[in-house]
């Protein structure tokens, strides 16, 4: 079953697969009631909820026996215009990642369940997931062999870097398992150096401090004393990973065609983001992961960056 499993995800466009057992992350619990109460995570108080769930699989799917994960590559070498606001590239393509993978994922359920019977699954709660729901991802994709979590707070998969999205199956069989991946940054500590508003600290990610958490969780304008620090980024950012020597290694651009940069994003200079209407927004960017930031947070967004661009020009 367990080779199965990892065959027919390659065979359905993932790009690694392995499986883990399904256990409490005790480390991972002790970590995170402290990163919470420290206040890391800002306003996102969804973190906050379920917290038994997101720290045991078996509470959050009854039956559950272990852990499928799956990683998709996203990686591309598009550029945008010089001088247009950027945007990091997991939310280039035309479709938001969460859809492309909830379909390839139902695909891996019906050959599994086809071929060993439908109660491998737990029909009655849901049991697949991709970043929507309280499951610890990086954690499970480290156990299940597929990388290590890196001092960026990324997940390195051993084929493609951390430029990846994260998948999860979760089944009610025990099975063989795959062995967990050891941390490979060393003394390392290119991203922490990088980071401009200094969110990272070698063993977390301080998300308040984030330019992702301001340009897209924070739904209140960019608190002001990052405004100056966005690097020029209007969604998300890439600095850590751009800088991380495994992606420079490894990062090699993706082939999944649903996954196809907006060719906007590559040809809109500074003055067509800066005049786009939310008609413009509805219409290019309706299916994509951008929407998350919604229309107003990114105009605000656009506004600091090439208000950044004019003082320094
Ligand atoms: S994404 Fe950008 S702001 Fe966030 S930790 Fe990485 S370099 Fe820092
Ligand atoms: S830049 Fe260095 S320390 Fe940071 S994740 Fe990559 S290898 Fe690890």
């Amino acid at each position: 079953m367990h080779q199965f499993i990892k065959d027919t995800a390659l065979e359905l466009g993932f790009d690694d697969c392995g499986i883990a057992r399904a256990e409490h992350l005790a480390v991972d619990a002790e970590f995170m009631q402290l990163w919470l109460k420290e206040g890391n995570h800002g306003t996102m108080h969804y973190l906050e909820r379920n917290f038994e769930k997101r720290t045991d699989p078996r509470v959050l799917v009854p039956g559950c026996k272990s852990v499928v994960v799956v990683i998709l590559n996203y990686y591309h070498t598009h550029a945008q215009p010089a001088g247009s606001p950027k945007i990091a590239r997991y939310a280039w393509p035309a479709t938001d990642y969460h859809t492309v993978i909830k379909a390839k994922l139902k695909l891996l359920e019906k050959k599994i369940t086809d071929t060993y019977g439908s109660n491998i699954v737990n029909d009655s709660a849901q049991h697949s997931f991709t970043d929507s729901a309280p499951v610890l991802e990086r954690r499970w994709a480290q156990k299940a062999g597929l990388g290590w979590i890196g001092k960026h707070t990324q997940l390195i998969s051993n084929k493609s870097g951390s430029y990846c999205f994260i998948g999860v199956l979760m089944l009610n069989a025990e099975m063989e398992y795959d062995t967990p991946v050891a941390d490979r940054c060393g003394t390392c500590t290119r991203c922490i150096d990088a980071c401009p508003t200094k969110a990272l600290n070698g063993k977390s990610l301080d998300a308040r401090r984030c330019i992702s958490y301001q340009t897209i969780e924070n739904k209140n304008p960019i608190a002001p004393e990052f405004r100056e620090l966005l690097s020029g980024y209007m969604l998300g950012c890439d600095i850590c990973a751009d800088v991380c020597p495994w992606n420079k290694k490894r990062a090699i651009p993706n082939s999944t065609h649903e996954l196809k940069p907006t060719n906007e994003i590559s040809e809109w200079n500074a003055d067509d983001w800066r005049n786009l209407t939310s008609e413009d927004f509805n219409r290019t960017f309706k299916k994509s992961a951008i929407t998350r930031a919604g229309y107003n947070k990114l105009k605000e967004n656009i506004h600091f960056v090439l208000k950044n661009n004019e003082l320094s020009g």
